[in-house]
């Protein structure tokens, strides 16, 4: 069993220790973001002052939301480069090299500027230059025509990389009243999604990694991993103060390389390593037995599977014991060729360091394996085992370590199901299975009156792209199919509508990501629209600021939606109009700025407050920072009790435990106590 040191985690003051120096400290003063003055670098070695007034904006180059600072020359308006904004709490300054590169993307001579429609049949290259209004007109007459008659399943929205929150493009979807969005995710991540939201209702791992002891990190080479810059500089943080970090991965990966234990395991054998993880931990009574008993259904687990027990957790503990007999670390080596040694020493490391273990687990092996959920299934177990759910240096499930503010208005979800996206015959599916579009389309269930891809080109990364080449040169299953995108590829060859939409510093979008024990939110906005704003320039739409600037007619989504929507629903008669009208303006168009005004003023606890303090509006303070912590050091929020007026009126079911009001659990039930 653990000491009571044990479970202090290694570095408990972690958060209070100075930037290292030489670290943030080269950032610009954030009191001179508005007038920064620079030498050149390119007309080095001569002594070329330049001054840029420095605008932050989010990464959008993977999930992370990093956070940017896009330092735009204040004599010709361009965007000189782009630097971390040491203001954001999930990346602090830093970045991958892909941040900066956001540049590359932005000048890129090859990215697509105006709308564009096809000339000749799909996929044969002819393309003309339309008006926005144009192909404004076509999708929403379509999918107008798609509600009115009935066919809301015919609308269809399929992405790649998400812009904001899903929260904020189901208000759209669900305005509609449509069934209709889509993801990659099932080839992606949806099987470690499965194995955690079957443990905690919530579908990812939050690891603490700066306070960690150990670090467990399984098929998760750290650029695979999800959050690959703030869960790396945390990492290093914690491997600096004497953390231990395993690596599962068959690859040797450059993680890998960086490990203190690398287990290259036989491809899909994984599960047996962490089975055997947990033997050792029961055996060695290594475990957490108080964790363990407060927080698993340890008594209904033995009068369903074990009633030859008493149920006491003694005989819990039996039961486990017997259940992880034979997943010895000798069974674990041959399957999958890791010495049963290794298998004993990073479980007994995994004891030693108790609620200080940080664990992740991301695609790969859970993507690529028959069954592959249970790997995650398993890894959270070890987690568990040794308490260390959302403790100093643990594993919090993701959504406590997320800030999701609500949105003006959120309408209630459309009573329609898509079988293009959920088919009954896949009751276990846990997201669209995305990938079978093509062929359902061929079966004859259905065909799609507008079928939008965002930065999604599964022509060329599905394994089947030529299937989705039959599905999207077919103009009877694919009536009308426009590609948002920036550039070009494989995908949008073969739609009717290639659209620009912005890259990271071109749109608005509200970020929140568990990168650590922390909630807050990133700010992405067009740069260049405000840095006119700044200058008495005046728009109605971002598009209108980046022809301005020279930059050509790139959209951004948030507003397709709003104008979308007021073109299908005119005179508001279809019920949808009403939710794209400005909370603050009865009846009109709602405008962008006051999409994140009302939210930054009435979701955001805290941001009006810390806006008072500087004499600034929420809205402001945002565009001048770029992100907010909402909560740092989030921690056990397991263990707090739930608001009285949640329990007003709530039972306890006996057997579970589990405290439920109108239907919904609202907390549970430990040693009499509401949690
Ligand atoms: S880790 Fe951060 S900087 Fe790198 S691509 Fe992702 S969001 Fe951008």
């Amino acid at each position: 069993m653990m000491t009571t040191e044990s479970r202090e985690p290694l570095h408990p003051a972690a958060r209070e220790l100075p930037p290292r120096e030489g670290g943030l400290a080269s950032y610009p003063p954030v009191e001179r973001w508005g007038d920064w003055e620079e030498y050149d670098p390119i007309a080095w070695p001569e002594k070329v002052k330049r001054r840029y007034e420095l605008i932050p904006t989010i990464c959008f180059n993977c999930e992370a939301a990093c956070g940017l600072l896009a330092y735009v020359d204040r004599t010709t308006l361009k965007i000189q480069k782009f630097e971390g904004n040491p203001l954001h709490p999930g990346s602090r300054g830093r970045n991958c090299a892909k941040g900066p590169a956001t540049l590359n993307q932005v000048e890129d001579p090859e990215r697509i500027l105006y709308p564009l429609r096809r000339k000749g049949a799909r996929g044969s290259g002819q393309w003309e230059r339309v008006s926005w209004d144009e192909v404004l007109e076509d999708i929403a007459g379509r999918i107008r025509t798609a509600l009115v008659e009935g066919r809301p399943k015919e609308v269809m929205y399929h992405l790649g990389r998400p812009g904001h929150e899903l929260v904020y493009l189901q208000r759209v979807f669900h305005a509609w009243g449509i069934d209709g969005h889509n993801s990659h995710t099932n080839v992606c991540s949806a099987s470690a999604r499965a194995g955690y939201a079957f443990w905690h209702g919530m579908d990812r791992p939050s690891p603490d990694h700066a306070n960690a002891r150990f670090i467990l990190l399984l098929s998760s080479h750290l650029e695979t991993g999800h959050y690959f810059n703030p869960h790396a500089q945390r990492i290093i943080e914690a491997k600096q103060r004497g953390a231990k970090i395993a690596v599962i991965d068959s690859r040797l990966s450059n993680t890998a390389s960086m490990a203190d234990f690398w287990l290259a395991p036989w491809p899909g054998s994984e599960a047996a390593l962490l089975l055997a993880m947990a033997h050792v931990l029961i055996r060695e009574h290594r475990y957490d037995r108080e964790f363990v008993r407060r927080w698993t259904n340890w008594e209904e687990y033995l009068r369903e599977e074990r009633p030859d027990l008493p149920v006491t957790f003694d005989a819990f503990h039996r039961a486990i014991d017997e259940l992880y007999a034979s997943y010895t670390p000798e069974f674990a080596a041959q399957e999958s060729g890791v010495d049963a040694d290794t298998v004993v020493q990073v479980a007994r490391a995994i004891g030693d360091a108790g609620p200080a273990l940080a664990t992740h687990i991301w695609r790969n092996t859970a993507a690529g394996n028959l069954g592959g959920w249970q790997v995650a299934r398993a890894l959270e177990w070890l987690v568990v085992l040794v308490g260390a759910v959302a403790t100093p240096g643990g594993t919090a499930p993701s959504a406590w370590n997320k800030a999701v503010p609500a949105p003006p208005m959120m309408p209630p979800p459309g009573k329609v199901w898509s079988e293009l996206l959920m088919p009954m015959e896949y009751p276990l599916a846990f997201f669209e299975m995305s990938f079978l579009l093509p062929h359902f389309l061929r079966e004859g269930r259905g065909k799609l009156a507008m079928y939008f891809t965002r930065v999604y080109n599964p022509v060329w990364t599905n394994p089947d792209g030529l299937s989705w080449i039959e599905m999207l040169t077919d103009e009877a299953k694919i009536e009308r199919h426009a590609c948002l995108t920036p550039v070009w590829s494989e995908t949008a060859w073969f739609s009717d509508y290639v659209l620009p939409m912005g890259h990271a510093s071109e749109r608005h979008d509200l970020m929140s990501q568990e990168t650590h024990a922390a909630r807050w939110i990133g700010f992405r906005q067009p740069v260049l629209r405000v840095a006119l704003e700044r200058r008495g320039e005046t728009f109605d739409l971002t598009w209108q600021a980046h022809e301005a600037a020279g930059l050509g007619q790139v959209w951004e989504e948030d507003e397709l939606w709003i104008e979308l929507s007021w073109r299908i629903d005119p005179d508001g008669a279809l019920g949808i109009r009403k939710y794209f009208e400005s909370p603050y303006r009865a009846g009109q168009k709602l405008r962008i700025e006051e999409v994140y005004r009302w939210i930054f003023e009435n979701s955001v606890p805290g941001l009006p407050e810390a806006a008072t303090k500087e004499g600034l509006t929420p809205l402001a303070y945002m565009r001048r920072y770029g992100a907010f912590l909402v909560e740092d050091n989030v921690y056990r929020t397991h263990e707090q009790a739930p608001p009285a007026k949640d329990l007003e009126g709530a039972t306890v079911d006996p057997v579970t435990k589990v405290i439920s009001k109108g239907g919904a659990a609202v907390g549970v039930e430990i040693d009499g106590r509401a949690h």
